[in-house]
């Protein structure tokens, strides 16, 4: 059991044994299991996926695992910061039930051999610059799954790409789990919350801000009726670029539903960014909703008699 310094109305479980042990009892009497997977250092994003369980589910489970398998050698596995204290008062405060958090030897231990590869979708976006991280995910979460046997699992918007990984695993692999899918919780100032903000130097944290800005005005040209792929782009970019510190990795316009490639927006798009300030990596994206031109003859003036 970890120490944790206040007392708290939930659980912390540390082993799979002991998780499972937890579940079975839980079966037992029937109860309905959300499940909330994290790497932990929570913010109010985090807190919103667990508060959306905690209301539609009998027991909430949270999870905290620094995942390695989804992190190259090259990035931040080491640095990722960490407060297990500072989480489990929060997850304890939103009610969640039970802080599911293994050690990693636990969940990949001596001879560990079993991946999945979830294929199309996993593939442009975060997919070309970070090989293996969708891999990482997959299994990570597949395995939770396989613990936890909750019947719901949330996740954010935020990592767009991410829950189209997940959604396409749980299909192709007959998992028995509804995936929620919440909103993404922004800053006063729009930028997404992220567990690697706090990296920033306040003035890549200033400048930070144009994500988002990049993002709203290409729904404000959408909502103009602009439908061309390559005048939303390029204007991203400038938005984006007017920041000295900001380096962009990726802007891409992608079909919402398979992130395939479109020429134009005719249904609705996914505006995904990976944008580098120094070291420090920020993903944001929104959805572009495809405007249908409304013809004069199937358009009623609402309430008309
Ligand atoms: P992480 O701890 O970064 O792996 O995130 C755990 C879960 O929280 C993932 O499903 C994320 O998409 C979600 N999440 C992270 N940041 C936000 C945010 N700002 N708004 C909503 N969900 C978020």
């Amino acid at each position: 059991m970890l120490c944790v310094m206040k007392k708290l109305m939930m659980k912390i479980i540390d082993t799979i044994d002991e998780m499972r042990k937890y579940i079975s009892e839980c079966q037992v009497s029937d109860k309905s299991i959300g499940l909330v997977p994290t790497m932990g250092y929570l913010h109010k994003g985090h807190m919103s996926l667990a508060e959306r369980s905690v209301f539609e589910n009998d027991i909430t489970i949270l999870s905290i695992f620094v995942n390695p398998a989804q992190f190259a050698p090259n990035e931040d596995f080491e640095k990722y910061p960490r407060n297990m204290e500072q989480d489990c008062n929060l997850a304890d405060k939103a009610g969640v039930d039970v802080v599911f958090a293994p050690a990693a030897d636990d969940m990949y231990g001596k001879g560990y051999s079993t991946y999945i590869d979830v294929l199309g979708v996993s593939q442009p976006l975060c997919g070309l610059s970070r090989p293996g991280h969708f891999r990482g995910v997959a299994t990570v979460v597949a395995k939770l799954f396989n613990i936890c046997k909750a019947q719901k699992a949330y996740f954010g918007q935020k990592d767009f790409q991410q829950t189209k990984v997940i959604e396409r695993m749980v299909k192709d692999l007959n998992m028995d789990i509804d995936i929620v899918v919440c909103p993404i919780v922004r800053e006063k100032d729009g930028l997404a919350m992220s567990s690697r903000n706090v990296y920033l130097t306040n003035e890549q944290r200033e400048q930070a801000t144009c994500l988002y800005r990049s993002l709203e005005e290409a729904k404000r040209m959408i909502g103009r009726g602009e439908k061309r792929i390559e005048i939303i782009h390029k204007r991203v970019k400038e938005v984006i670029c007017q920041n000295n510190l900001a380096e962009i990795e990726y802007v891409s316009i992608l079909d919402a539903e398979n992130l395939n490639d479109i020429q134009s927006i005719e249904q609705d798009a996914v505006l995904a960014l990976a944008v580098k300030f120094g070291s420090t990596r920020l993903i944001d994206n929104c959805v572009l909703k495809s405007v249908k031109k409304v013809s004069s003859e199937t358009w009623k003036k609402p309430f008309a008699n």
